[in-house]
């Protein structure tokens, strides 16, 4: 079993703050999702339907991610984390650098 180290947040807190590359979001523009899976064994009990704050330690960076409900649309899709993003450019940096920094995550 791997234990994830995050800290749980509001969900409502902005998702801006915590943006991968912290580009400045005007009201009103689109923002997008980015859905991971995670590796067999990874524990993410009691953080189902709830928003945690992940150490990226390579990248130096703190990210969002939410973990979707059991029974979400998202978690539906097969995915165990989301995370927000501004663009799919964005987005695929993101999937780099959450699968070198975190092992959890799946290629
Ligand atoms: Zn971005």
């Amino acid at each position: 079993m791997i234990k994830i180290q995050a800290d749980m947040i509001d969900p409502y807190e902005t998702v801006l703050t915590y943006i991968w590359c912290s580009k400045k979001i005007s009201e009103g523009s689109e923002i997008f999702s980015l859905g991971v899976k995670v590796k067999a064994g990874v524990d993410l009990q009691g953080m189902n339907g709830r928003a945690i704050r992940l150490l990226l330690p390579e990248s130096e960076k703190i990210i969002k991610a939410i973990v979707p409900a059991h029974d979400s649309m998202a978690k539906k899709d097969g995915n165990d984390l989301l995370f927000a993003i501004c663009s799919s450019k964005c987005g695929e940096a993101l999937k780099l650098a959450l699968q070198s920094d975190l092992n959890f995550i799946k290629p």
